[in-house]
């Protein structure tokens, strides 16, 4: 049984996180979406947020879990008895830092290996931060989260700016 956990902020999912999901999906037995609680990154979705728009844009997926985590991500991975963390490579910017994170974590954790998918082209200049900019000033961000997620970005920045 070949368990991965696909970590990462999430604030919010987009089509590219819910691409490196699908395309994992069919490569694995189990696959658990690790939605890190960290505030300190002071994220615009609280955790449940987060967890609650991944559930919904993963409900089709019957392989797919979501899990909120915090701390060590290798304890993460071991707690769920998962082998395997999944990555998404978008450019060469991602590289150095996704480097450093794999070979930090084998070398705390041996027996947790990193692997990485290259994003689909579409979605390769897609990331939570420029959506969040987009929808900051109102701009159409349809094409770049599912419907679900898009109204509690508009929701969201409506009420950002009531206080
Ligand atoms: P983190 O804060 O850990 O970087 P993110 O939520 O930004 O978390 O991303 C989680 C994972 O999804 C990372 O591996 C990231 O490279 C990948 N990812 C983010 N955006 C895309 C995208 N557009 N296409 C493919 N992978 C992506």
């Amino acid at each position: 049984m070949l368990r991965a956990i696909y970590p990462g902020s999430f604030d919010p999912v987009t089509y590219g996180h819910l691409d490196i999901m699908k395309r994992t999906s069919k490569i694995v037995d189990e696959l658990v979406v690790g939605v890190l609680n960290n505030n300190a990154k002071m994220p615009l979705f609280s955790v449940e947020e987060r967890v609650k728009m991944l559930k919904e844009v993963a409900k089709d997926f019957t392989n797919v879990v979501i899990v909120p985590f915090d701390g060590l991500l290798v304890d993460f991975a071991k707690k769920m008895e998962a082998g395997l963390i999944i990555r998404g490579l978008r450019a060469i910017t991602d590289f150095e830092y996704e480097l450093q994170m794999s070979q930090t974590n084998h070398k705390l954790e041996p027996d947790v290996e990193t692997m990485f998918l290259t994003t689909s082209i579409e979605y390769s200049y897609l990331s939570s931060t420029t959506v969040k900019e987009i929808a900051a000033f109102g701009g159409e961000i349809s094409q770049f989260v599912p419907e679900a997620v898009a109204g509690m970005l508009v929701e969201k920045m409506k009420a950002k700016r009531r206080v």
